[in-house]
């Protein structure tokens, strides 16, 4: 008995290993020829609508089966529109579909109503305007576009045009109120159209400028006019422009500028994409 025990043991031993390696050899070997993947690489291969979505500058593989929902709830929307109203999160809800902003993207880090900064974030290295470069209460700003922003007002200044931060940095804290405020006067839902909600708002960043009068009537002076031509040469833009209110979920704002480095922003500016587009494609996509 003792003497069977021990013989039987080492072939259990040099089996296992072999019923194990045909086994993983099975698995591997059958399951690319009969799920439902290839019939995928089939379909797209043929399907005429999505060789169309894939011909488009921004298309991205990975939201391709988000692209086919919501041309199906959209069935009026160009393929152009499609690819950018997906890339930015348009097919999601805001405030719900949320998640953590990646800081570590550092100057482009994307603040909207799908990413959020925790309570707890503020930049280690904010620095305050003096009242050269600063008219507002929130006179912090990030090292960097402190520095490019004080470039800009110089530049302006040589063409006899005043630039002065009205708003930079904003604590968590201090949205808290702003928001309260607002959504006590006007309800939250149109107090959400225009003020994001604590978190959500881009000015936590510290990256964030707002330029010398927070209205709109800011559009029709030479400062908005000079910052059109030549805000992108310093690393900032526009971050909520009239015509893409839909993709940044903001109401226009011509007193809003982001910095995003001057690399970026000229690309920006070239390709006229706002940070969500820019974001999804060459941030999010690489
Ligand atoms: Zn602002």
């Amino acid at each position: 008995m003792k003497k069977r025990k021990i013989k039987k043991s080492p072939i259990i031993l040099l089996i296992l290993p072999i019923i194990i390696a045909i086994t993983i050899f099975f698995i591997f070997n059958k399951d690319p020829k009969e799920t439902p993947k290839t019939d995928q690489t089939i379909k797209q291969e043929t399907d005429p609508i999505i060789q169309k979505l894939k011909t488009e500058k921004y298309y991205i593989e990975s939201n391709l089966d988000r692209y086919l929902a919501y041309s199906k709830n959209n069935p009026d929307l160009t393929n152009e529109k499609i690819i950018m109203d997906v890339n930015s999160n348009l097919d999601k809800t805001k405030y719900e579909d949320i998640e953590k902003t990646n800081i570590k993207d550092d100057n482009l880090m994307l603040v909207n109503k799908y990413y959020y900064l925790t309570e707890d974030y503020e930049p280690s290295d904010l620095v305050t305007l003096t009242s050269k470069y600063n008219s507002g209460v929130n006179s912090k700003m990030r090292k960097e576009a402190a520095d490019h922003f004080m470039e800009m007002s110089d530049a302006a200044t040589l063409d006899n045009i005043t630039i002065k931060n009205a708003s930079g940095y904003r604590s968590y804290a201090y949205q808290v109120n702003l928001y309260d405020k607002y959504a006590q006067r006007d309800g939250k839902k149109a107090a959400d159209t225009y003020s994001a909600r604590p978190g959500f708002s881009e000015h936590q960043t510290g990256l964030v400028s707002d330029i010398n009068q927070i209205d709109n009537s800011f559009e029709n002076t030479d400062a908005f006019k000079w910052l059109q031509k030549n805000a992108y040469k310093y690393g900032f833009i526009l971050r909520f422009p009239k015509d893409k209110e839909d993709i940044t979920g903001y109401q226009y704002e011509p007193w809003h500028y982001r910095y995003v480095g001057t690399k970026v922003a000229k690309q920006m500016h070239d390709e006229n994409l706002t940070l969500e587009e820019y974001y999804a494609y060459y941030i999010q996509n690489k």
